[in-house]
């Protein structure tokens, strides 16, 4: 079985993100979308409300897990028996921290391998950094944000003043 996992912090998910989890989905048996504690980061969504959300999206795609996880990345991928990582790639800002994220994890477990899927070129813009300010200023994010959620993901922001 071919697992693969996506990380991130999906503060909040968008339809970037579930761009590439369909894809992702259709290359392996199995996709555990994680979402991980980043101690660099303060995000306005707690760890619980980012999985729910992401499983309301994932609900339709049979082979898609998803899981939260606070330590290392190469270790999660251990535990879960995957043999590959995949991340989404957007314009060249992502690839340097990418690039050199994907050389540390090879240095901690040589099994495993970094995927890279390039962006949709309709999100190739779009990151949840920007959903969080656009909503900030009162803008219709719903183009970019899945249809399950949007609604409560407006709510949210508009509450967290963000
Ligand atoms: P963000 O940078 O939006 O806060 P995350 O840390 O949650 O995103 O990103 C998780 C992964 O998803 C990363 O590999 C990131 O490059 C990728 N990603 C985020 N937004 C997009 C997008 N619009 N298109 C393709 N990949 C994306």
């Amino acid at each position: 079985m071919r697992i693969a996992i996506y990380p991130g912090s999906f503060d909040p998910v968008t339809k970037g993100h579930l761009d590439i989890i369909e894809r992702a989905a259709g290359l392996f048996d199995k996709l555990i979308v994680v979402v991980l504690t980043n101690p660099a980061k303060t995000p306005v969504f707690s760890v619980e409300e980012r999985v729910s959300y992401i499983r309301r999206i994932v609900e339709k795609l049979d082979n898609v897990e998803t899981d939260c996880f606070d330590g290392l990345l190469a270790d999660y991928v251990k535990l879960k028996g995957a043999g590959a990582i995949v991340k989404g790639l957007r314009a060249m800002s992502d690839f340097e921290y990418e690039f050199q994220m994907a050389l540390t994890n090879k240095q901690l477990n040589p099994e495993m391998e970094t995927l890279f899927l390039i962006t949709s070129a309709e999100y190739m813009y779009l990151s949840s950094s920007i959903v969080r300010q656009l909503a900030s200023f009162g803008a219709d994010i719903s183009r970019f944000i899945p249809d399950e959620i949007r609604d409560i993901i407006v709510e949210r922001l508009r509450k967290a003043g963000k």
